[in-house]
C-alpha cells in the first residue's frame, strides 16, 4: 500500500575509499561501495569537482546488489563518487527550475531528466537533491582527508550505522537526508520508469511521456468497476466520469498554457478551457492547439457525447430537470420539457468509454506538441514490462 509523505530511508551499505600505493611510489584513490542488506538499492556515478560540487552523472557499468559495485570509467579530471538510492531502489530528485521534489528509479547518465511538474529538461546532475550534494561533499571531504594520511587503507562511510541510529530516533549526520514518498507512484506507459509525484499527473523523468491519459483510465475502469456492481448510481456516474475528464484535461491545457508560445488573446481562450461541453472544447482546442478530439469517433458516438455532456449539465444545475435549453441543444426528442431524466448502467458505461476515447486523442494531441523522447523508449523497452 502506498503511503503519502512518509520518510523513505537510505539503503544502506558501507561506502569505501580506497587508497593503494604501486611499485612505482604512485597513490591512487577509488571509491566503492558494498551493500548487503536485502531491500532494493541501485548506485549511480557521479563526477565532482574538488570542493564536492556533480559535474556529471557518469555511467557505471552493470551492478548487482550484494557485491562490489563495478569498477567506475576513469575521470581523469574529476574524482569519480558514487551516490546509492533509498531503500525503496529509488533517488529523490529536486527541479532546479520549479524547485518542487519527486522520486524516480532511473538517474541516467545517458539521456537528459525531465521534471514531472514544469517539464524543464536538463542533464541529470542538475536535478540532485540537496541531501546528495550534502553527502557528496561529506564523500569528497573524506576522499581528500584519506589521500592526506601517509599510509595505504580502507576509509570506511557506514551508512548501516546511519541508517539504524535513525531508525533508533537518534539525529542523523548533517550529510544525511532521507527521501520522501509523494501521493503518485506511477509506472510509465512508455518506458516503464517508475515516478512518485506530488499530486496526481507529472511527466515521466526519463521520456517525458505524461501520465493524466494513465490516470484518467484508472479512474474510469475503477467507475465502470463500480457501474457494472450497481455500487453506484449511472446519473451519479455521469457526473463523476466529466469531472475525471475535467481535471486530466485542464491539466493537459495548463501545460500547453504555459509551454506553447501563443498570443495574449489566445492564451486567455486557452484559460478558459472546461471539459463540460462537447462542441465548446472540441471547437477551442481546434482553434488554440491543433488538437482533434473527436479525430475516429463516429458520428453516432459523438451525438451520444454531445448529449451526455450536456445531461451532466442537468444533472448538475437543473436537478435532473430538462428544460428548453437541454432540447434545443441536444436535440433529444425523447424528452419533453420539465421531464425528470435518469441514466441506465448501458449509457453510462458507453459514456465512459467514449470519454477514453477523447482522453486518448487529447493525449496524442499534447504529445504531437510537447515530444516523448522515442530513443529512452528503446533502450528502456525491456524495462517496460
Ligand atoms: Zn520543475
Ligand atoms: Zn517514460
Amino acid at each position: 500500500m502506498h503511503q503519502e509523505f512518509s520518510e523513505i530511508g537510505h539503503c544502506g551499505g558501507k561506502f569505501s575509499i580506497n587508497v593503494k600505493t604501486d611499485e612505482a611510489g604512485n597513490r591512487s584513490v577509488s571509491i566503492g561501495m558494498r551493500i548487503s542488506n536485502a531491500n532494493p538499492a541501485s548506485l549511480i556515478g557521479v563526477a565532482v569537482n574538488s570542493d564536492g560540487e556533480p559535474v556529471r552523472i557518469t555511467r557505471l557499468g552493470g551492478w548487482v546488489a550484494n557485491s562490489e559495485a563495478e569498477k567506475p570509467e576513469p575521470e581523469p579530471v574529476f574524482i569519480q563518487a558514487l551516490l546509492a538510492s533509498d531503500r525503496t531502489g529509488m533517488f529523490g530528485h529536486e527541479c532546479p527550475n520549479c524547485e518542487k521534489y519527486w522520486r524516480t528509479n532511473s538517474f541516467s547518465a545517458i539521456w537528459h531528466t525531465v521534471c514531472p511538474y514544469c517539464g524543464v529538461r536538463a542533464a541529470p546532475h542538475y536535478f540532485l537533491t540537496q541531501g546528495h550534494r550534502a553527502f557528496l561533499k561529506n564523500l569528497t571531504q573524506r576522499f581528500h582527508e584519506a589521500l592526506g594520511y601517509p599510509d595505504d587503507g580502507e576509509h570506511i562511510i557506514d551508512m548501516d550505522e546511519v541508517v539504524s541510529a535513525v531508525q533508533d530516533g537518534k539525529e542523523p549526520p548533517a550529510f544525511y537526508k532521507a527521501d520522501e514518498s509523494q501521493q503518485t507512484n506511477f509506472k510509465c506507459k512508455k518506458c516503464g520508469t517508475r515516478n512518485d509525484v506530488l499530486g496526481r499527473y507529472g511527466f515521466c523523468s526519463s521520456c517525458g511521456y505524461r501520465n493524466n491519459l494513465d490516470q484518467i483510465e484508472i479512474q474510469l475502469d475503477d467507475l465502470k468497476k463500480r457501474i457494472g456492481t450497481g455500487n453506484i448510481n449511472p446519473t451519479e456516474a455521469i457526473k463523476l466520469i466529466v469531472s475525471v475528464l475535467d481535471s486530466g484535461g485542464a491539466d493537459y491545457v495548463k501545460l500547453l498554457v504555459r509551454l506553447v508560445p501563443m498570443t495574449e488573446s489566445r492564451r486567455k481562450t486557452a484559460e478558459r478551457i472546461k471539459f463540460h461541453n462537447l462542441d465548446y472544447f472540441d471547437s477551442e482546442l481546434q482553434s488554440c492547439f491543433d488538437i482533434q478530439v473527436k479525430k475516429n469517433i463516429s458520428d453516432d458516438d459523438q451525438t451520444l457525447l454531445k448529449r451526455m455532456f450536456l445531461r451532466r449539465h442537468v444533472y448538475e444545475h437543473c436537478g435532473g430537470v430538462v428544460d428548453d435549453e437541454y432540447i434545443k441543444r441536444s436535440g433529444d426528442v425523447d424528452v419533453r420539457n420539465g421531464q425528470e431524466i435518469r441514466e441506465n448502467m448501458d449509457t453510462a458505461l458507453k459514456f465512459s468509454s467514449l470519454v477514453t476515447k477523447l482522453a486518448r486523442n487529447l493525449d496524442d494531441g499534447f504529445h504531437e506538441i510537447i515530444p516523448i523522447n522515442h530513443e529512452v523508449i528503446q533502450m528502456l523497452k525491456p524495462r517496460r514490462n
